[in-house]
C-alpha cells in the first residue's frame, strides 16, 4: 500500500442493474448532502428519544414522554432502521426483544409520518459456536440453524413487529455480497496473511488483550479466555484508526449517546491492532470461504456486520436506503459496530451509515441477562401474561435510552396500573363523558364509528385490569387479568 490517503474506489455492484450501480457517493466525506441529511430527507426520532439521546446524563426519567406530533409541513422523508442480525445459538430473550420492538415503534413512527421505510431485521448464523451447538443437538449447523432462525421469526412475528424483510446470513444473496465486499477489500491491499497468538473467548469470537479482561475473564461470558496461535488474515484495521478519530470528532453524532462515541474515542487513543478475519477451514468449515483462498472461512464480524448492506445490494434498493441507516445495538456490540463497521465502510469504499445508536442492558438483580448465567427472561412468556401492547409499552417506557435499566415484573404491573390504567384510562372517561355531553346525547349516544371501537379497544388495555398494588397491597400487584391477552393482536 503506498500510502493512507489513498482513496478506494466505489465498488461496482451488480453491474447488471442500474439501481444499484452509482449507488455511491464519492465517499464517506466526499457528499455533503448524503452525509448531514437535511431535515427533508432525514427524519428525527420521536422527541422523548432524542432527548435521552442527546444527554447521556439523565436518569430515569420522571415525567410522562412527550408526544411527538409529525410536522405537516415536513416533506416525507425516508428511514432504514436496523437490529443487529441476532445469534443463532440461543432462543430470542427480553434484551433482544427490547431492540427489536424499538426499530419497530421508530419505524412506525416514521410510517405514520408518510416516510419511505425499510425495517431490517435477521439472524447471524456461522461459526464456531453454532457448529458446536448444532453438534449438541446432533443436527447440522444449517439444521440447527434453521431451527433457532425460525424462533426468532415466529417471535417478532408474534410480537406484532412489522420487519420489511428478515436476514440470514446462509442466504446465497449474503454470502455473494460479503465475497465480493472482502474481495475488494483484499485487492486494495488492506488484508494480510499473518500468524496472530492471543487470548481469545470462544463465546465472543474474538481475541481479547489483557487490559480488556476483567479479572483474567471475558467481561461478556466471565469465561477465561483460550491461548491460541493461527495463522491467519488480517484486516488493516489500525491503519485507518486516525480517519475514525476524525470522523467521530466531525460527526459527533454517528455514534449516540455521546457516553458510547466517548468509549470508542478512548479505545481509540491507543493502536487498535489489526483485526484477524479468517479461521482455518478444517477447523471451523461452517463460514464463507474466503474468495481467494478457500481453505480459511470468514470471521464472524467481517460476515455478520455486511448483512446491513448485502440486503439492499440483493434487493436493488441501495441508493434508496443506504444513505438513511440507523443501526440500533445493545452496548456488548459497540466494539464491532462502532469500531470495526465503519473502517470496513471506508476500506471498501461505500459510504457511512447515519447513526449507529446504542442502548443498554435489561439487569436482572443488577446482573447482565445471559443463558449462561441461567437468569434469562422470555418475551413471550411475559406477553402472554400480560399482552402485547402493555408489554411493548413497558419495555419502550422503562427504558432511558442508552442506560441500563432493571426488569421486574412488579414494575411492569405499576406501568400498566399508573400509566395505562389510570392515566389513560381516566383520560378515555373524561373525553367520552365530554363528547357525550357537548353532543347532547349523554355518554352512550356516542358509540358507534370509530369512538366505539376505540373506547372498546381501550377498555380491553387499560380500563378493566385494575391491577392492586398502587394502596399498599403490594403482594397484589403481579396479578393480571387473562382477558388482557386480548389486546395483543392489534399491534400488528
Ligand atoms: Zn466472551
Amino acid at each position: 500500500m503506498d500510502s493512507e490517503s489513498k482513496e478506494l474506489n466505489p465498488i461496482a455492484w451488480n453491474d447488471d442493474e442500474s439501481n444499484s450501480r452509482g449507488a455511491q457517493p464519492e465517499g464517506p466525506n466526499g457528499d455533503e448532502s448524503f452525509r448531514s441529511g437535511s431535515t427533508s430527507t432525514v427524519a428525527e426520532p420521536p422527541a422523548a428519544m432524542a432527548d435521552s439521546m442527546a444527554d447521556s446524563s439523565v436518569t430515569q426519567a420522571t415525567e410522562p414522554a412527550a408526544v411527538a406530533e409529525p410536522q405537516a409541513s415536513e416533506a416525507p422523508g425516508t428511514y432504514y432502521g436496523t437490529t443487529p442480525i441476532f445469534y443463532v445459538n440461543a432462543a430470542p430473550h427480553i434484551g433482544h426483544a427490547y431492540t427489536t420492538i424499538l426499530v419497530d415503534v421508530v419505524t412506525r413512527f416514521h410510517r405514520l409520518r408518510g416516510d419511505d421505510t425499510f425495517f431490517l431485521t435477521g439472524t447471524d448464523e456461522h461459526g464456531e459456536n453454532i457448529q458446536k451447538a448444532a453438534k449438541a443437538h446432533d443436527e447440522t449447523p444449517q439444521e440447527y440453524a434453521d431451527e433457532i432462525s425460525s424462533q426468532f421469526r415466529s417471535t417478532w412475528d408474534r410480537l406484532g413487529i412489522r420487519y420489511d424483510d428478515f436476514i440470514r446470513t446462509t442466504e446465497e444473496r449474503h454470502k455473494k455480497v460479503v465475497s465480493e465486499v472482502l474481495q475488494h477489500v483484499y485487492d486494495a491491499g488492506d488484508i494480510v496473511y499473518g500468524e496472530y497468538a492471543g487470548l481469545y473467548c470462544v463465546k465472543c469470537e474474538r481475541y481479547y488483550t489483557e487490559k480488556e479482561l476483567v479479572d483474567g475473564k471475558c467481561p461478556q461470558h466471565e469465561i477465561e479466555p483460550e491461548y491460541r496461535t493461527e495463522a491467519n488474515y488480517f484486516f488493516r484495521m489500525e491503519k485507518y484508526r486516525h480517519w475514525l478519530r476524525d470522523t467521530l470528532t466531525e460527526q459527533p453524532d454517528l455514534i449516540r449517546p455521546e457516553r458510547y462515541r466517548n468509549e470508542v474515542l478512548a479505545m481509540l487513543r491507543e493502536p487498535i491492532g489489526d483485526l484477524s478475519i479468517s479461521r482455518p477451514r478444517s477447523r471451523v468449515p461452517w463460514g464463507i470461504p474466503l474468495p481467494w483462498d478457500d481453505e480459511h472461512v470468514t470471521y464472524v464480524w467481517f460476515d455478520a456486520l455486511i448483512n446491513y448492506y448485502s440486503v439492499l445490494v440483493a434487493r436493488g434498493t441501495l441508493e434508496r436506503y443506504w444513505p438513511h441507516a440507523e443501526h440500533f445495538v445493545a452496548k456488548d456490540i459497540l466494539k464491532p459496530h462502532g469500531l470495526f463497521w465503519p473502517i470496513m465502510l471506508k476500506a471498501a469504499g461505500i459510504p457511512l451509515f447515519q447513526h449507529l445508536n446504542v442502548h443498554g442492558y435489561w439487569l436482572i438483580e443488577d446482573r447482565k441477562m445471559s443463558k449462561s448465567l441461567g437468569n434469562v427472561v422470555r418475551p413471550l412468556d411475559l406477553q402472554q401474561k400480560y399482552g402485547n401492547d402493555a408489554f411493548r409499552y413497558f419495555l419502550m417506557r422503562d427504558m432511558s435510552f442508552g442506560l441500563d435499566s432493571s426488569f421486574s415484573e412488579p414494575a411492569i404491573a405499576e406501568r400498566i396500573n399508573a400509566d395505562l390504567a389510570n392515566d389513560l384510562g381516566n383520560l378515555l372517561n373524561r373525553t367520552l363523558g365530554m363528547i357525550g355531553r357537548y353532543t347532547g346525547r349523554g355518554a352512550q349516544g356516542c358509540v358507534h364509528g370509530t369512538t366505539r371501537s376505540a373506547r372498546q379497544a381501550l377498555r380491553r388495555v387499560a380500563v378493566r385490569p385494575r391491577y392492586r398494588g398502587r394502596d399498599g397491597s403490594g403482594a397484589q400487584s403481579q396479578q393480571v387479568h387473562s382477558r388482557h391477552q386480548a389486546v395483543g393482536a392489534g399491534a400488528r
